[in-house]
């Protein structure tokens, strides 16, 4: 018999965590995990679900002006953000309790509370309670970064946003990656005054050139606003409730909610970490290799604690890999090439593989295709915003090395064409399959 509790003691439910916990209880594991805040974590409770929900709830604003165009009588509409805020939690809660409900099934003890790392083999709980497992799996995932500055509790970050009280009339977004260009085209699209202020010059880092240049001026055209070089000096408080942002280089603004999107930093503050003798990197994170394995053999990490790919379905990879590693007597790694990504602002991008610089620098010889478009509901619409599509091809080897899209429904595009690109098809390989017509997704099996 076994001296320990259990045989896996996973912290943090979220998407790596749950998804470890229930594949290794599935191959006859005993199986606990802790939660402090609630089950689903990060992307089912802040992030992917309830702002991508907002997204759809933003998208009707151009619907509704569209739908003139194609016949129908839209009386002016008005938007209710109590209604969808308090949908969208709903629909949040109905979620955590399935991801509760599948712990259980599985037989996983959920304690819902703190735990923190005491040993190589020990966990304590917020009471106190200490737990013995032969293995501890940390899958705490990350925090919002809010850089410090004067004033800075006045601003919220991703955790606050979906619980505001009312819809701001005036949004400051600090930052210009992933969450700024998401909920700028959310408050904007609600008819909130949007401007973004990076203290950079580029937004969207990582993604290729031109697509970043085509959401800016489509950003810019639906009346966003922008503020580059900008660090912020201070947030001030106003008698009337309001906020005044103060700017290097710029006039303040005025705004009704600063909302800070300036990266997520790794969880892992006040764990017991370091004092069990868990490597961490300069940012925090833990180090591991590629089997998840920390310094410490008996403790594992997974997802955004590990800052490898801050993407769900990243974790959820890690979380399984690791639990067929050592509970289901399937050692498994995860491939993190051609890993496909999408941003959901409005119009959305996809993308997979190489940007273009990227390409020129590694493979030196390129072939590089784009279509840049009007989709046809836009054109009917009068809707003046163009799609562009990208592909980047080894010249030496025909191979596709990278899509880049921005345009409607591109993740749903990019997700299927990733395949392709992940199996390593040739520029001939897409020639060759015939156009769906009328779609946007034949643009792909077009370019010249
Ligand atoms: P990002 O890393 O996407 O962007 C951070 C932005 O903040 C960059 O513009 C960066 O500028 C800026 N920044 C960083 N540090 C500071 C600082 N100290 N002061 C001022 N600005 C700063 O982070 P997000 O917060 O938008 O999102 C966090 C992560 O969550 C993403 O990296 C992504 O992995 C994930 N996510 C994924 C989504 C998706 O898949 N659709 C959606 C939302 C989040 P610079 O470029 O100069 O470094």
């Amino acid at each position: 018999m076994s001296n320990f509790d259990f045989d896996l003691f996973v912290i943090g439910a979220g998407s790596g965590g749950v998804r470890a916990s229930r594949i290794a209880a599935s191959h006859g594991a005993r199986v606990a995990v802790a939660e402090e805040h609630r089950v689903g974590g990060t992307c089912v409770i802040r992030g992917c679900v309830p702002k991508k929900l907002l997204v759809y709830g933003a998208h009707f604003a151009e619907d509704l002006k569209d739908a003139r165009q194609f016949g129908w009588d839209v009386p002016d509409c008005k938007f209710d953000w109590d209604r969808l805020r308090d949908n969208v939690l709903a629909e949040v809660t109905r979620l955590e309790g399935l991801y509760g409900q599948t712990l259980e099934n599985h037989k996983v003890t959920v304690f819902k509370t703190r735990a923190t790392v005491v040993g190589p083999q020990t966990v304590r709980l917020a009471d106190g309670q200490e737990i013995r497992a032969e293995r501890i799996l940390i899958a705490t995932g990350g925090w919002p970064h809010v850089p410090e500055f004067p004033g800075s509790e006045h601003a919220i970050t991703s955790n606050e946003v979906f619980h505001l009280d009312t819809l701001p009339k005036r949004v400051v977004i600090a930052g210009g990656g992933y969450i700024a260009n998401e909920f700028a085209g959310i408050f904007n699209e609600f008819g909130s005054k949007v401007t973004i202020v990076n203290r950079g010059d580029t937004i969207l880092r990582g993604y290729d050139e031109q697509i970043r240049d085509r959401l800016l001026q489509i950003s810019m055209t639906k009346g966003i606003e922008f503020r580059f070089n900008a660090p912020f000096q201070s947030i001030e408080r106003n008698a009337d409730g309001s906020l005044t942002v103060h700017l290097d280089n710029c006039d303040p603004i005025q705004a009704d909610a600063v909302l800070v999107a300036a990266g997520r930093v790794p969880n892992t503050k006040g764990l017991g970490l370091e004092e069990a003798g868990v490597e961490l990197d300069d940012h925090g994170a833990i180090k591991v290799d590629e089997r998840n394995q920390s310094s410490v053999p008996s403790i594992f990490a997974v997802g955004d604690v590990t800052n490898r790919i801050q993407l769900t379905p990243v974790a959820i990879r890690e979380g399984q890999a690791f639990a067929d590693t050592f509970f289901g007597n399937k050692p498994t790694l995860v491939d993190y090439a051609n890993v496909p990504s999408a941003v959901f602002s409005h119009p959305p991008i996809g993308a997979v593989g190489m940007t273009e610089a990227e390409a020129r620098n590694k493979l030196g010889s390129i072939r590089v295709y784009t279509s840049d478009f009007r989709a046809m509901k836009n054109v009917l619409a009068g809707r003046n915003e163009r799609a562009l599509y990208k592909m980047i091809v080894n010249a030496a080897t025909d191979q596709v090395v990278g899509l880049h899209m921005i345009g409607p429904d591109a993740p749903e595009i990019l997700q299927a064409a990733a395949v392709a690109v992940k199996a390593g098809l040739t520029k001939a390989d897409f020639d060759n399959t015939v156009a769906l017509h009328p779609s946007m997704a034949e643009e792909l099996v077009l370019l010249k």
